[in-house]
């Protein structure tokens, strides 16, 4: 990216002028951070009041992504900020909507890993009766025995994630979740307001296509209080 940390604050100024007004650009110091601890292309803005000042902290990926996307990156950090303020002039641009297209074709140009056999089968079936075959397999890995997230899917890396406390359940019930999260690789997600959403009517619609929706759910239900019995009889 063209943006290097010392030069940022005399940048920034025409960078924001788009979405913030006059006087708060005036009246704050802004500064930008790389940092190797976030995965792939996250970021965040912090506000510090007092000190009229706001961070910027990007993971390094990001410098060297294009000027015009990164611009529109933190843009839309700086939307979601003063969202309920009124210092926001704007909250759609033309950097926010080349940013937003950024992340969503990320997943095109993502790294191939390798994917777990039985949730490539998984996908296949899914694919056929589902998709009608067009749904490109992205990667398909186990992650952390977590009960708070069965499973996910992220962009950036063409990933779903399902979690390792599926991993002995009914194929019927994996296959739901990772159904759940090939819809969001469909459906992308909604930016509206610098917020985004993933779980659109439009997604739900498509969710409740799955063979026996209500019984699978149920039965997932059941599988996880068991399971969860059964997890806190081991873990004390
Ligand atoms: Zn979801």
């Amino acid at each position: 990216m063209v943006i290097s940390q010392s030069e940022f604050p005399t940048v920034i100024y025409s960078l924001l002028n788009p979405v913030l007004s006059q006087d708060i650009l005036q009246n704050h110091s802004f500064s930008i951070k790389y940092s190797d601890a976030f995965n792939n292309y996250n970021g965040n803005i912090r506000y510090f009041k007092q000190k009229k000042h706001i961070e910027f902290h990007l993971s390094k990926r990001w410098q060297t992504v294009s000027e015009e996307i990164v611009s529109g990156l933190l843009q839309s950090l700086t939307v979601k900020l003063f969202r309920k303020s009124n210092f926001l002039i704007t909250n759609d641009t033309i950097n926010i909507q080349l940013y937003n297209l950024f992340m969503k074709n990320l997943s095109d140009v993502a790294e191939r890993k390798d994917s777990d056999e039985q949730l490539i089968a998984i996908y296949k079936e899914l694919n056929e009766k589902y998709f009608q075959g067009f749904m490109e397999m992205p990667n398909l890995v186990w992650g952390n025995e977590t009960f708070r997230k069965l499973g996910c899917y992220e962009y950036a890396t063409d990933t779903v994630t399902i979690s390792t406390i599926l991993q002995d359940a009914p194929k019927e019930l994996i296959a739901s979740v990772v159904y759940h999260e090939l819809l969001h690789k469909k459906h992308k997600f909604n930016v509206r307001n610098g917020k985004s959403f993933h779980h659109t009517p439009e997604f739900k619609k498509d969710e409740s296509l799955f063979q026996n929706y209500a019984e699978v759910e149920n039965q997932l239900k059941k599988y996880l209080s068991t399971k969860k019995r059964r997890f806190s009889w081991f873990h004390f």
